[in-house]
């Protein structure tokens, strides 16, 4: 095969390959293509502005250079608002064009006018892919060029893909290199030769964890080939037709030894039944059936969310210390998705009352003030998410006199999370894929032989093929799920009328408990916290804790607080939350308890062994539970965790976050405490 690369031009311009018989790009919309498919199926902008210092992107195909050009416009674009890595952009060309043909390509590309005379005054006039050359042996001709005071390098290494990658050494203890591919290269019917299997052997090899790849061709081949290297995969729509791209992540490969951290990889089942009729059920129902899942759904009670989610108001906010620690990561995490996945909904006609009015939380103990004050030391978080207030600004803020500052969280907010949940299901049903059984307590669940399970109901037995268990406290009760480490918390919330001093309130407060802005006449006040306790009768003494506790955390409201009546109580409920150890929660496959025992005993003794043994999990049996007082912040980010456990598609979050909230967790840390030994 020649490596000599026969180019024509179509009558718009546009550059065409004999030898493939295909275009480079489309004058017309080849420039959005490469703009949607690489740049935005990877997520370039955002993983730029991450902060680390250095960002690798590796392409396969420079061809006319478009889709470095594209990037280098967005890194320059960037650089204005942003402190951005240097950038690495590492192409490879087996038929590369001449500089001439290279001109006369990018001829009409007029937004990239800058960009491309960068690229055009550093390009080889006549590169080679040498290693045809007569059949001698000759060394690799590439070419590297500087752009944007050095912080870009363009590295093209002449050569076939596959050889060229192969030939990039990687120091021994580094993990990968790449953070970034664009898989280009004419389609895999018309360039055969490049989609190899040693193609994504050398990619895995290169990719470091989380790295990101996007490419045009969805075929099952390649995706097979991505998937048993290691990346995780997802089909997107591309440029909003009916044509879908794919991208990935490269995750969960072998985990270094770790292999309790291994999630279990299933073909994407038809249909899932869930356990529960709360947000974390309403949010996996809604993903699950949006990804071609049919869905059903056993709620015990007559309508759905009545139990915890049953409130009128709930607050949405992240947990966060004043350091980036695991637990506050994964709030901080879990809290940008649910704002973005709550917005989606909303914009979608799907209408809920919310009100992101912001949330305080007011500093009124010294501890609280000294904790304000470390995180204006510490400055960990971005003044988006939570910033320091004086009193005075804390009072503007609230729009009512408080006598202490506190931190704000302008993005916060409340939710309505019946009519949220309502919304969700609504909208998971409106996919036609959506079955909900109400007034069906599930009260045991056994395996059969072929894996599925039979639930045990008071309407009846019935079967799923895959199980979710997204009960909360309930699972207590229920056998094989009662072997996790759940616990049940009662909370009750006091709804008052409001009056005229309070309905001034703008912004949510947090104090030992809370007090919500007025919505339909009322503000929630909340929450008591009675452990193990699975009494949801309300109380009086109860109301008479939130008030009390409210008044004494902020005595200037006094004076509106004490002239409420028990006739200014609207609504109180008390409902069961469910709790895990570590106050995080749970989401993932059911673990084989005694298998995990027997497999991993060996880390009682040393904790840091490594034995890369898949965790043992009992069959199509998951979880997403122990959300605690936090769901409607975390339920979203589980759901989605859930959603790639089913479907294979890339995990939004990195492998250590995802052992943090993985159900087995519980088991390990127990087998490294010597628990069993
Ligand atoms: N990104 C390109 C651009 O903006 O022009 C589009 C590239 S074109 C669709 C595909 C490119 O892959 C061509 O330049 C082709 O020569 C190159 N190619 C094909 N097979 C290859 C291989 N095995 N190794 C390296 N490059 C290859």
């Amino acid at each position: 095969m020649t490596s000599i690369n026969k180019i024509t031009f179509r009558d718009d311009g546009s550059p065409y390959s004999e030898k493939f018989n295909d275009i480079y790009f489309d004058t017309e919309s080849g420039y959005q293509q490469s703009e949607h498919v690489f740049i935005k199926g990877n997520n370039i902008a955002e993983n730029l502005i991450r902060g680390a210092k250095e960002f690798t992107i590796a392409e396969t195909g420079f061809g006319t250079g478009l889709n470095f050009l594209l990037t280098l416009r967005l890194y320059k674009k960037l650089a204005q608002s942003h402190q951005l890595p240097v950038l690495h952009f590492i192409s490879t060309e087996k038929y590369p064009l001449t500089k001439k043909q290279l001109v006369k390509s990018l001829a009409s590309l007029n937004a990239l006018t800058d960009e491309k005379d960068e690229l055009i005054a550093c390009y080889p006039d006549s590169p080679v892919y040498l290693s045809e050359l007569q059949g001698e042996l000759q060394p690799r001709q590439k070419a590297e060029c500087l752009f944007f005071d050095n912080k870009i390098k363009l590295t093209i290494f002449f050569d076939d893909s596959t050889a060229a990658l192969n030939a990039i050494k990687l120091p021994r203890k580094q993990q990968g290199l790449v953070d970034a591919w664009y898989l280009d290269g004419f389609s895999p019917a018309r360039n055969p030769e490049m989609w190899q299997d040693a193609l994504f052997a050398e990619m895995a090899r290169l990719s470091k964890p989380q790295a990101t790849v996007s490419t045009f061709t969805i075929a099952g081949f390649i995706r097979r080939g991505l998937e048993q290297v290691g990346f995780r995969l997802e089909k997107k729509q591309y440029l909003g037709n009916k044509n879908e791209i794919l991208t990935g992540k490269y995750q969960q490969n072998k985990l270094q030894g770790k292999g309790y951290q291994l999630r279990p990889q299933i073909t994407k089942p038809q249909h899932v039944s869930i356990i529960g009729g709360g947000i974390a059920s309403a949010c996996a129902a809604y993903l699950l059936t949006k990804n071609g899942i049919k869905v059903t759904l056993y709620c015990k009670d007559i309508k759905v969310a009545q139990g915890a989610s049953s409130n009128a108001i709930g607050a949405l906010f992240p947990l966060i210390h004043q350091q980036q620690d695991d637990i506050s990561l994964f709030y901080q995490k879990a809290f940008s998705v649910a704002l973005n996945f709550y917005n989606e909904l909303d914009a979608q006609e799907y209408h809920f009352s919310h009100n992101w009015c912001g949330l305080l939380e007011i500093s009124y103990k010294t501890s609280l003030e000294k904790r304000q004050q470390a995180f204006d030391k510490i400055q960990a978080w971005p003044s988006e998410l939570v910033t320091s207030m004086d009193k005075l600004q804390a009072s503007q803020q609230a729009q009512i006199p408080l006598e202490h500052g506190g931190l704000f969280f302008p993005q916060s907010g409340w939710i309505a999370p019946q009519e949220l949940v309502e919304q969700l299901l609504k909208a998971a049903a409106h996919t036609n894929r959506l079955r909900i059984e109400t007034s069906t307590q599930v009260s045991s669940i056994s395996q059969q032989d072929d894996d599925s399970w039979r639930l045990k109901t008071n309407k009846g037995e019935f079967n799923a093929s895959v199980l979710v268990f997204c009960g909360g406290a309930d699972g207590i009760k229920i056998n094989t799920i009662d072997d996790l480490p759940l616990s049940s918390v009662r909370g009750q919330i006091t709804s008052m009328k409001t009056n005229k001093h309070l309905g001034k309130l703008n912004t949510v407060i947090c104090h030992k408990g809370y007090l919500t802005p007025e919505h339909k006449g009322i503000h929630c006040i909340g929450a008591t916290f009675d452990k193990n306790s699975f009494d949801t009768v309300p109380r009086d003494e109860d109301d008479l804790y939130n008030l009390t506790m409210l008044e004494k955390c902020l005595p200037e409201l006094s004076a509106n607080i004490s002239s409420w009546q028990l006739s200014d109580i609207v609504t109180r409920k008390a409902r069961l939350r469910c709790m895990t150890p570590d106050h995080l929660p749970m989401v993932g496959a059911m673990p084989n308890i005694k298998e995990h025992i027997a497999n991993y005993q060996h880390l009682a003794k040393d904790k840091n062994w490594r034995f890369y043994q898949p965790a043992p999990q009992i069959k199509n049996l998951y979880l997403l539970t122990g959300l605690g007082a936090r769901g409607l912040c975390t339920a979203p980010l589980l759901a989605q965790i859930l959603t790639a456990d089913l479907t294979g598609a890339p995990y939004p979050i990195d492998s250590d976050m995802l052992f943090n909230l993985s159900p087995n967790r519980f088991v390990i840390r127990d087998i490294i405490k010597r628990k069993y030994s």
